[in-house]
Parts: C-alpha cells; structure tokens; sequence
C-alpha cells in the first residue's frame, strides 16, 4: 500500500468514527432530552387532567367532557373508585397487559407519599408511561384517575431528527472521503517528486531544480535537496577543476625534470669523452652539480607544496625581532648583489617582534629577494619593515623588468612564470611564489604584490606584532 492510500484510509477510518461517535451521541441525547420534556409534560397534563375532573360534578355532562379532555392531550385515561375498581376508561381495559397499570396497593401507597398525589410509572421495559392521581372534589366516587401514553409517541420526533442525522452524517462521511483523498494526494504527492530528485542527485543525474513551494516540511525537504544538489555540482565543478590542475601539475613536474636530466646526460656524456682537459670536466661537472641541485630545489618545494595541502599548520613558531633577522640575513645577499651590480638596501623602521616560523620566514623572504636580484638588471633592491598599528609590515621592492597586468592573478600558481625560458635560464622552477603564499597563509596571512613593467616591482606582507 502506498503512503497516500495509506493516509487515506487512516484519515477515512478515523474521520468516520469520529463522525458515528458524534452522531450516536447526539441522537441519545436528543431523545434523552425529549422523553425528559415529555414527562415533564405528562406529569403537568396529568394535573390538568385531574383539575378538570376536580371541577365537575354530578349535574355536569361528565364523561363526555373526560373523554373530550383526554382526547384532547392524546391519553388513554381510566377513572377508579377509592377500591381501585375502574368506573370509567376511554379504551378497554383488557389493552392493558401489564398489572402495574392497574391499581394497585403499592401504586396507592406511592401516589400518598408524592407531594403533588401524582405517581409516574416509566419502566424502561415497558412500552408507556402512565400516571395515576389521586383525586378529592368532584365527581362523587372517583378518587382516582390514570392516563397513559405510548413511549413510541415521544420517541417520533427523535426518528424524524434521527433521519436528517443519518443523511448528515452519509453526507459527512461521503466528504469525508472526497477531502481525505485530496489531502493524502495533496500530503504524499510531493513524496515522488523528492524521491525522483534524490536519486537524480544519487545517479550524477541531471537535477532540475525542484519547485516545491510549500511552508511545510516537504518545501524545507525540497529547499534541502536543491542546496545539496547545488553543492554537489560546485563540488564537481571544484574536483573537475583540481583534477585538471593535477594533471597539469604532473605535466610540469616531469617537464621540469626533464630539462636537468638531458643537461646532466649530456654533461656526463662529455665527462667520457677521452682527452678532455681537467678544465672542462671540472665545468662538466659543476653543471651535473648546478642540474642535480635544482632537482633536489625542485623536490624540496613540491614536498612543502604537499605538506601545506594536507596540513595548514605545519609550522614551528617562536618570537623573533624581524628587523634584527633581516639585517642578519640580508648580508648573504650582497656577494651576489654585488656580481649584477645591484644596490641592497634596507629600511628597518619598527623593531618589533613576531610570533612565526623563522625558517620559513626565512624561506619566504629568500624567495622574494631571490628574485628581486635575478628579475633585476639595474639599480637597487630595498628591503623594508614598517610598524602599522599591531601589525608589521614587509616589503622586497626592486627596480627590475616589473610584471605585466596580466600576470599578477597567475604570479602564485604552481609553476608559473611569465617568461618560461627566460625564467628556467635564470634556474627557476616557477614553484618559488607559489611556496611563499602557502606559508604565508600557513601564517594566517597572503602575499600582495604591486608592479610595473620596466619600472620594477614590489611584494609585501605583514605579520602580526607580539605586543
Ligand atoms: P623559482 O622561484 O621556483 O626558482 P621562479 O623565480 O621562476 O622559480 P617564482 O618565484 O614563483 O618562480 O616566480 C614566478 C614568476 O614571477 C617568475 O618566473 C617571474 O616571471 C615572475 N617574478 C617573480 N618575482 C619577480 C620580480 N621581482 N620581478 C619580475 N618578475 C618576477
Ligand atoms: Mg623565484
């Protein structure tokens, strides 16, 4: 059975209980209420009865008045001398099968005991009600009188009400049916929708975006599925677009592997050759040597580039004078400074500290200034450290060949570099920008760079000051 049959049928079972329990009790409390009325009444009737024969007498035209009046209220009436024997009745009295309609002593004993001298008999066994009064003036020798009725007289009009009940609740159980189908439709329809969705997603299917506009838990449901079938296409487009890089990543290492190798096999190849002067092997050999270190340069990146990928955090942090670490380092520069007749110069203008990784620092500002020298022909390279609020600021600015416009959104990307072959001359691998940025970020910080062509070109970035 399906979930909208299933919620049909429940919500028709208990509709129509509902509906039946309503109904019955309605109808037991409107006859309930009726025969209450009813006897009320008949006890009134009974009074009035007797008042009309208390006001009689001999001379008057007696029993057709009695037969008139009880005929009026619809009672069979009875009258009975002070024995209990009847001197009158409007139908035979052999009708009356049940002794308690006679009177009888107990009946005697009952009508003295009631304020009013009237007593009701109303036996749920049997079919009418009656009354006996006593009764004091009027015609001599009638000290009683009884009226009856057939309970069926009261009950008519609960059987017409009844009637127009059961056409109701037909009436009832019938919409019941018809708004019950509607609403399980209405209530499992969007089921199959989200079901057909969800193994759309499931399948790598093309997922139409679901347009189910309700405020209820299917419209959050299909809201739901719409945000993670969006996520799974953002996450393909990214996986997609990683895989791709991968690929390309590969295809760089194995180019950038390539080119040292043939040099090496080339420079070995001439090692062999017989009778070659030491001199030449000695140069040979500081190829192989230049070649095999940039491999292990080559390596060495790549397996920090890796080591950033799975671990942001992969630093040793200690407190360290920036300005005092730089001025130590920048000295090893200046011997080949010097050879391309480059000035070195730094601006140490705040002597704060930071809480980093020095060798990595180390790493970042040998990288950046590496290049000021090695992308510099002419002129000077200065190396700055600013103070700007709780922050130090770091900057390498040369006046070298400057990077065009077009480069600066690639700069840091794995093995770019805006002139390949100028670039491998120089012994670049194109990882160095990239390894900067990784640490850098490792250090809840970026690399920003702002450059000119042929005027030269600056990179900064701050550090967080110890206060
Ligand atoms: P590696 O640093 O791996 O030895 P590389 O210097 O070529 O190789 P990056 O440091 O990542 O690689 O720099 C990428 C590219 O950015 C360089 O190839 C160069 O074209 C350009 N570049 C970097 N720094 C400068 C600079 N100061 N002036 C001009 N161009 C620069
Ligand atoms: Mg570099």
């Amino acid at each position: 059975m399906n979930i909208q049959a299933k919620l049909s049928v429940t919500y028709i079972v208990l509709l129509v209980i509902g509906i039946i329990t309503i109904s019955a009790y309605a109808i037991l409390s409107i006859r309930f209420y009726l025969f209450a009325e009813g006897l009320e009444q008949f006890k009134d009737d009974a009074k009035i009865v007797r008042q009309a024969v208390e006001s009689s007498d001999e001379n008057t035209d007696f029993f057709p008045f009695i037969t008139q009046t009880s005929a009026l209220f619809d009672y069979d009436l009875a009258l009975f001398d002070s024995t209990g024997i009847p001197i009158y009745n409007t139908v035979p009295e052999q009708q009356f099968i049940d002794s308690r309609e006679f009177l009888s002593e107990p009946v005697v004993d009952s009508i003295g005991r009631t304020g009013d001298r009237i007593y009701v008999i109303n036996d749920p066994e049997y079919e009418r009600i009656v009354a006996f009064a006593e009764v004091r003036d009027g015609y001599p020798s009638i000290h009683y009188l009884r009226i009856s009725k057939d309970k069926k007289e009261y009950y008519e009009a609960v059987d017409n009400i009844r009637h127009i009940i059961y056409a109701g609740m037909l009436f009832s159980i019938a919409a019941v049916m018809v708004v019950s189908f509607v609403f399980s439709r209405y209530m499992a329809g969007p089921i199959k929708q989200l079901n057909d969705a969800a193994l759309n997603i499931a399948g790598g299917k093309h997922y139409e975006t679901l347009e189910i506009d309700r405020n209820d838990e299917f419209g959050t449901l299909a809201h739901s599925l719409n945000k993670m079938a969006e996520k799974f296409k953002q996450d393909n487009r990214q996986l997609q677009i990683l895989n791709k890089k991968q690929n390309q990543f590969f295809a760089d290492i194995a180019h950038e592997v390539r080119n040292p190798l043939h040099t090496i096999s080339g420079a070995v190849e001439m090692i062999q050759m017989e009778g070659l002067s030491e001199d030449k092997k000695q140069q040979y050999l500081h190829t192989v040597q230049k070649q095999v270190e940039r491999v292990v340069r080559l390596f060495n990146d790549i397996k920090m580039l890796q080591r950033y990928d799975l671990d942001e955090h992969f630093l040793t942090k200690s407190e360290f004078v920036v300005s005092e670490f730089i001025s130590q380092l920048i000295e090893s520069y200046r011997p080949i400074a010097e050879e391309k007749n480059i000035k070195i110069e730094t601006e140490l203008l705040d002597n704060g500290s930071v809480h980093a990784d020095k060798d990595k620092i180390d790493q970042v500002l040998d990288n950046l200034i590496t290049n000021a020298i090695k992308y510099t022909n002419e002129g000077s390279i200065t190396v700055r450290v600013t103070g700007e609020g709780s922050k130090l600021w770091i900057s390498v600015m040369d006046t070298g060949i400057g990077i065009a416009d077009e480069h600066l959104e690639h700069l840091f990307d794995r093995f770019y570099r805006t002139d390949k072959a100028r670039s491998r001359d120089k012994g670049g691998t194109g990882l160095g920008l990239a390894v900067v940025r990784s640490i850098l970020k490792a250090h809840n910080t970026d690399i920003l760079v702002s450059s000119l062509p042929a005027k030269g070109s600056t990179f900064y970035f701050s550090l967080d000051k110890v206060s």
